[in-house]
């Protein structure tokens, strides 16, 4: 495990390499994604532009005021005692009974954070899991309480695979994929949590569009720092300035290759724009590794019970990501549940 790239793939995620990108590589070349294209510049109004790989059009919550939102977090999160007095009653929400919500609640504190937020586990039994969460003096807004959200789901997981596990060699999950899977099944109830009612009949179908969309965003760039990241161990002796150069010549030759068919529009260097695949080496394809065992785990929780299904596929512990996801779902980690979902709602 001489490289960055080894660690990252085969040591941390278990999975080579090579089949991430082969995973992607697919991924992006799926004809629907042309589809969504069409979807979206009929919404616009106009042809695509390089910039709209992050049209968020999709998202249900664009169609409630953030403004209303974040009066409504303020006013019931004012400081993190608050946030952390309201854990058990999110997790019975969700469907956990009270006591299997306090015992779940009363292994997490929440603090004060000064970037965004951020979820720190317990290493051992007896020790407390750490929400960090950003709030102002005005309370915490929507952006806050919905990354706060994020990382609850992150320190519940925590909580299940260590506290609940037989064997202290198998607390915790395959990978960082697993835990953000986990951390996205909470994020994506927070208006539900809220007591918020969508009244998007769409709902499903813009979600799996938005997931779609997003995805290929995402991958993207994890393809450039894929490569990016191969080229620095073919060249050790690179200068800032010939990485600099690599990367901006990377992000266009990807985009060319993926993006310009489905955008419209060829060179856009706007995939190089992630600078923490230089300070965090080969950290996004977690992020597209984590949406796709999202999307596997949230079409297989339709219609089950979402806190006992959660329990029993946390209490796995760490298995390999394959063995793991087979346990879980019962197949492997895949994008084609997110293709397939994605052909019923194009038609
Ligand atoms: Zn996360």
């Amino acid at each position: 495990m001489n490289t960055a790239i080894l660690r990252r793939f085969s040591w941390e995620m278990e999975i080579a390499q090579p089949e991430v990108e082969q995973l992607f590589d697919t991924y992006m070349r799926s004809p629907q994604l042309k589809n969504i294209a069409s979807i979206i510049s009929k919404r616009l109004g106009r042809d695509l532009r390089p910039f709209d790989i992050w049209y968020d059009g999709f998202k249900t919550r664009s169609s409630i005021p953030e403004e209303l939102l974040s009066s409504k977090t303020s006013a019931l999160y004012p400081d993190p005692g608050a946030f952390k007095a309201n854990l058990p009653a999110i997790l019975t929400k969700l469907g956990w009974s009270p006591e299997r919500a306090k015992y779940l609640a009363d292994k997490i504190v929440v603090d004060p954070a000064r970037g965004s937020g951020h979820a720190a586990g317990a290493a051992m039994k007896g020790s407390v899991s750490h929400l960090r969460t950003r709030i102002s003096d005005k309370g915490m807004d929507y952006k806050g309480y919905n990354i706060a959200v994020h990382e609850f789901g992150h320190n519940v997981e925590q909580t299940i695979s260590m506290y609940d596990i037989d064997n202290y060699m198998m607390s915790g999950v395959p990978n960082t994929a697993c835990t953000e899977a986990m951390a996205y099944v909470f994020q994506s109830r927070d208006l539900m949590l809220l007591g918020m009612k969508d009244e998007n009949p769409e709902k499903t179908k813009m979600e799996t569009l938005d997931a779609a969309w997003d995805l290929m965003e995402i991958m993207g760039v994890g393809m450039v720092e894929m490569r990016v990241w191969k080229w620095l161990y073919e060249n050790p002796e690179a200068t800032v300035s010939q990485l600099k150069n690599k990367v901006t010549v990377t992000a266009v030759e990807v985009w060319n290759e993926y993006f310009a068919p489905v955008i419209g529009v060829k060179d856009s260097p706007l995939l190089a724009i992630y600078s923490h695949m230089v300070n965090t080496p080969l950290y996004l394809p977690n992020y597209s590794y984590g949406r796709i065992i999202h999307f596997q785990i949230e079409e297989f929780l339709q219609g089950k019970n979402l806190t006992s299904e959660l329990d029993r596929i946390l209490k796995q512990g760490r298995l390999t990501p394959q063995q793991w996801m087979m346990g879980a779902v019962g197949t492997k980690i895949s994008a084609q549940p997110l293709i397939n979902k994605l052909d019923e709602v194009l038609k």
